[in-house]
């Protein structure tokens, strides 16, 4: 017996029918321009699902329109692109960054940050949240954030808090909110320090109260548990640091998950301040160079045996060296107790003293550091894309599912085999578009 099957599909321009016999795979009606056809791809959505083995991913228009099995509907003129043996996962979401201009720095404000949203997208690094800018970047920040909804945008996206939400008085806090959330912040973040500036517990806490009226999440900056449990217990959603000074309890926990608390926990950040006692060995990676148009002014700073001396000389690179074996632990314990884990790593936080927090760099080495504290490669990205979407409310990014921008990394080894693989980048794509200037594929070691 013949079956003919049809299929019907209605065109863009609206009012024309196209008929075509459905082949294998099915071709249906001409592509749009810039249509892109990925075929026989592994393909890691970023939902935590078991990746599609030989799969098809189809980009038009800036967005991910299907993605599927072999047997997916390639739209007729589509450029293919065999990915045999590649990976194909969404590009990585970094929820605590910042983007500041170098204070030292000739270009305009615009180009020196644009240069890193540049450095962190050759990395794969397709979307970074900036949980503090400085008073000489904000405006320029929200500026970069309201132009980047855009086919064939160049650079990462960049989501920004602007400046911290502070205040002397519960008043002044609100307003200092108020404002945040006129120019469109897209979380708040404010913290609790130790320092003699701290605000008091009925200040932050009307930050939070504040930031819940306009609708936005907020983030802490915390170090003890006892500081997280008390902004957890005034709502906070976002813990931005890891717990640092002992093991989360089980009634913390609990907590956490009783209110949708979620966790970011910026291992490299601990690890910049007493790496730099010595020259390490990742200065001189191939994949570490790829940035050094970038990175060379603080190459020079944390290579100078003065400032080596000084990190070996302060009391509190023994005390984050601590503090990061704790925040492992503490990373496999929620992770463990299915708390959403966002990556994170504070790179390209501006202020003396905080060099060497590698924009583009330290993402791929915290995935890899998620990953030696006992998170499984799976959940290990999924907490860097479609995870880090979710706890920082960002829209339309994170996983590739149809409707999504297509940001997306080829890579040329699976990184459920090693966590490493993220770094074998073949392609990096951002709004439908292949970027130009990614580097020569690095091997991993
Ligand atoms: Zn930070």
């Amino acid at each position: 017996m013949i079956r003919t099957t049809f299929h019907v599909v209605a065109l863009v321009a609206g009012t024309a029918l196209a008929i075509a016999t459905l082949a294998s795979p099915p071709s249906l009606a001409q592509a749009p321009q810039g249509t892109v056809a990925f075929t026989n791809a592994r393909i890691i959505d970023g939902t935590g699902r078991a990746p599609i083995e030989r799969g098809t991913l189809v980009i038009s228009n800036g967005h991910v329109t299907a993605v599927g099995p072999a047997s997916t509907a390639i739209p007729a003129g589509a450029q293919r692109i065999d990915a045999s043996g590649k990976t194909l996962v969404p590009g990585f979401i970094n929820d605590h960054a910042h983007l500041n201009v170098d204070r030292g720095a000739t270009l305009p404000v615009r180009d020196d940050l644009i240069r890193r949203l540049k450095t962190y997208a050759d990395y794969g690094v397709t979307s970074t949240v900036s949980l503090g800018s400085t008073q000489a970047d904000e405006l320029e920040g929200f500026t970069l954030m309201q132009e980047q909804d855009r086919v064939g945008l160049d650079r990462a996206r960049l989501y920004t808090a602007g400046l911290n939400a502070i205040g002397k008085t519960p008043e002044e806090a609100r307003t200092s909110v108020d404002r945040l959330a006129d120019l469109h912040a897209q979380a708040i973040k404010f913290h609790i320090n130790h320092t003699p500036n701290d605000m008091n517990r009925p200040t932050w806490s009307a930050i939070i109260d504040e930031s819940h009226k306009k609708g936005l999440k907020v983030a802490v900056h915390i170090y003890y548990m006892e500081d997280a449990k008390a902004a957890m217990d005034e709502g906070v959603d976002i813990l931005a640091h890891s717990v640092r000074d002992q093991d989360v309890t089980p009634a913390f926990i609990a907590e956490m998950k009783e209110k949708h608390v979620s966790y970011i926990p910026t291992l490299t950040r601990d690890l910049s301040v007493f790496v730099y006692e010595t020259t390490p060995a990742f200065l001189k990676e191939p994949f570490f160079q790829r940035g050094m148009s970038l990175y060379k002014e603080q190459v020079d700073i944390v290579t100078s045996p003065a400032f080596q001396e000084k990190v070996r000389k302060d009391p509190t690179t023994e005390m984050i060296r601590k503090g990061l074996a704790q925040a492992n632990r503490n990373l496999k314990l929620l992770s463990d107790a299915g708390i959403p884990i966002a990556m994170g790593t504070d790179s390209g936080v501006a202020g003396a003293g905080n060099v060497g927090r590698w924009q583009g760099y330290f993402e791929q080495v915290e995935m890899e550091m998620m990953n030696k504290a006992g998170m499984s490669p799976m959940k290990v990205l999924v907490a860097s894309t479609g995870d880090a979407a979710k706890v920082m409310g960002l829209k339309n990014v994170g996983t590739l599912q149809p409707g999504n921008w297509a940001d997306l990394v080829v890579l040329r080894a699976n990184p459920l085999d090693n966590i490493r693989n993220t770094r074998t980048i073949d392609s990096v794509w951002i709004a439908g578009a292949k970027l130009a200037d990614v580097a020569p594929a690095t091997a991993t070691r």
